[in-house]
């Protein structure tokens, strides 16, 4: 009988990968420098100007990331523009003003505008632009934008008369459309009246919903209008805010405007509360709206938000130099020819202050004068 073996271990010398050198390695040699051989101006010199511009360097390629930052940040787009008077919100952040005013204005505008172009205050609580923080709308943003532009088969402004108005609103009503011409440079027209669309009357409010009224008017408007605009003595308002004075949109091509908080003033001259200029300023800012025109938070002008009524008398007819390139660059205006149509229309109204301006950009003073 067999007596069990234990199973035979491997030999370690036996592996196959095993490697018997067949001669030993060198010894490892290390270099040391022979310090009594040391030679001072072998040494590498520091370079500061070479570090300077590396520096340089980076610091552009950081900036440039941040300008490109900065110009994507676009606001988004709006449908529809309101001149509201709201209950104050929760204060604007300190960043409210845009930073791109002098890209803004070609030279021609700012030696025009000499004196004449005045920057908006810091927004003040209970005005627009506490309560509506905007970032404006530089030109070259504005020429992406607008996509309402005028063709020789579309580029009448329309002034709608909304229900039955007095006398004394159809003949500010006229004015407005006259003043509307001189202002966009296009042919103008008054449509017969409108009656007004009762679905849009708030059964308790008894005020017409104004974003529904924009419906109405777009539907309504002629083939060859570039933008209807509806003037009524009904007080306006749109869902969730108590009132505005006018409302208007590029999408729709249309706005409407109220005189039903303007008072009774209805001399036909510029004094400061009259209807006739608390119409005019804002028949054309919200047309400004319908021709792609956004908020101005650069200069005083007439294309800035209105919170309340008193901030509306406080804003000026005039379009500040960004603005006026706006709409010259997309009506296609001589800008002289229209403040000529302007100055005309003002002195024949009693607006002075007005005449005054417009004569000032006919006839700029020369910089030796603006320096004296
Ligand atoms: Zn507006
Ligand atoms: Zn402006």
């Amino acid at each position: 009988m067999d007596t069990p073996q234990p199973p035979a271990q491997d030999d370690p010398d036996d592996l196959p990968w095993t490697f018997e050198p067949e001669e030993a390695l060198p010894p490892l040699q290390v270099w040391e420098p022979d310090l009594d051989e040391w030679d001072p101006s072998l040494r590498v010199p520091a370079r500061p100007l070479h570090h300077a511009l590396l520096a340089l360097g980076l610091l552009t390629v950081a900036l440039s990331g941040w300008l490109v930052w900065e110009a994507a940040v676009i606001p988004p787009p709006l449908d529809l523009h309101t001149d509201l008077a709201l209950a104050p919100r929760e204060p604007a952040p300190e960043r409210t003003r845009r930073r791109h005013i002098l890209p803004a204005i070609s030279i021609s505008e700012a030696a025009n505008f000499s004196g004449d172009a005045l920057p908006l205050p810091p927004p003040a609580p209970g005005s627009w632009l506490y309560e509506h923080p905007e970032r404006g709308q530089p030109f070259q943003l504005f020429t992406r934008q607008a996509h309402n532009r005028p063709s020789p088969q579309r580029n009448t402004l329309y002034l709608l008369p909304l229900g039955d108005l007095s006398p004394e609103e159809l003949a500010v009503a006229e004015i407005t459309r006259d003043f509307i011409g001189a202002y966009y440079n296009a042919p103008t027209a008054l449509l017969p009246p409108h009656p007004i669309p009762e679905d849009t009357r708030h059964p308790r409010r008894r005020q017409l919903d104004a974003r529904a009224l924009l419906e109405v008017l777009s539907d309504a408007a002629p083939p060859d209008a570039l933008g209807v605009l509806a003037i009524t003595d009904q007080d306006l308002f749109i869902p969730d805010i108590d009132f505005v004075f006018g409302l208007g949109s590029a999408d729709l091509r249309a706005a409407v405007f109220s005189t039903a908080r303007y008072g009774e003033d209805f001399s036909l001259d510029g004094r400061p509360q009259s209807v006739l200029r608390r119409s005019l300023t804002v028949a054309v800012h919200e047309l400004g709206h319908v021709l792609n025109m956004r908020h101005c938070t650069e200069f005083r002008c007439l294309m800035n938000g209105t919170s309340s009524l008193r901030e509306a008398d406080q804003h000026t007819l005039h379009l500040c130099p960004v603005c006026i390139r706006k709409a010259s660059w997309l009506m296609g205006f001589d800008r002289y020819e229209r403040y000529e149509r302007l100055r005309d229309f003002y002195a024949r109204w009693g607006f002075d202050a007005e005449v005054t301006f417009t004569e000032r950009r006919l006839h700029p003073p020369l910089p030796s004068q603006i320096l004296r």
